[in-house]
């Protein structure tokens, strides 16, 4: 996600550099990460989770990141309570200050990076199970129905790595296909503006604000008619109305 606020330094933030970008973890994303995986009633799978999250998490910002760099834009990243967000940061340009123009293909292809990374770790995740003697079928399970979703395991493996496994992959497909929902602030939002805007840059924003709108509310519905997950319904109506407000606030 690339829009939402980074929440102030506290003196229990986790810093830290990794291949030279700045990383800050705010404690509360470990609060949230905790309550993901408390569902599950025993403590291993619980750390299992927030070992999980981070990790993707943070692969899913080092995509927006590394994407970032490639167009010569520096960032560094926060991991809040609310996922993570890439900030791009101002370099020296002469004596002053400033940030990298960047084309709208270019911001669609930074959008992207993040649930690219995502799906490319999974792969990853997929290609050592195959290839150190695990299973992996490719069309195990479908979510909601609909999307295939691949199942990897290893039949004599211990319990620990096979529910990391599937953690891994669950979070790295489910969450990045989420994330690419035209919806503000998630990645698909950004790229659904970028793409519009390409054709009609004086209404494009708007009218993927009215997307986001429209696609948040309809997520809303789906999420409690037919997944019923309140959770999913508050998150996207919240998403939803978010997108409303800055339509009637900018007087677009
Ligand atoms: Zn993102």
């Amino acid at each position: 996600m690339l829009l939402f606020q980074a929440p102030p330094p506290t003196r229990f933030d986790l810093n830290f550099n990794l291949f030279g970008f700045p990383i800050r973890v705010h404690p509360f994303f470990w609060v949230i990460a905790f309550l993901f995986g408390a569902s599950s009633n025993n403590l291993i799978n619980i750390l299992l989770w927030v070992f999980a999250i981070f990790i993707s998490i943070l692969i899913h910002e080092l995509g927006h990141a590394f994407a970032m760099r490639y167009y010569g834009q520096s960032s560094r990243i926060v991991l809040h309570g609310a996922g993570g967000v890439t900030i791009p940061e101002s370099i020296a340009w002469g004596s002053s200050y400033a940030n990298v123009a960047l084309s709208p293909n270019q911001q669609m292809l930074i959008a992207f990076a993040g649930p690219g990374a995502g799906f490319l770790f999974a792969i990853f995740i997929l290609l050592v199970v195959a290839l150190t003697g695990g299973v992996v079928d490719l069309n195990a399970a479908y979510l909601f129905g609909i999307l295939p979703f691949p199942y990897a395991h290893y039949p004599n493996g211990s319990n620990i790595v096979n529910s990391l496994i599937m953690t891994f992959l669950w979070v790295n497909i489910f969450w990045g296909l989420v994330n690419l929902l035209p919806v503000y602030p998630l990645d698909g939002g950004h790229i659904t503006r970028y793409a519009i805007m390409q054709s009609d840059p004086w209404n494009g924003l708007r009218k993927s604000l009215w997307v986001s709108v429209f696609v948040g509310a309809g997520m809303a519905l789906a999420g409690l008619i037919f997944l019923e997950s309140m959770y999913t319904a508050l998150l996207f109506g919240l998403l939803a109305f978010q997108s409303y407000q800055i339509l009637q606030s900018r007087q677009l």
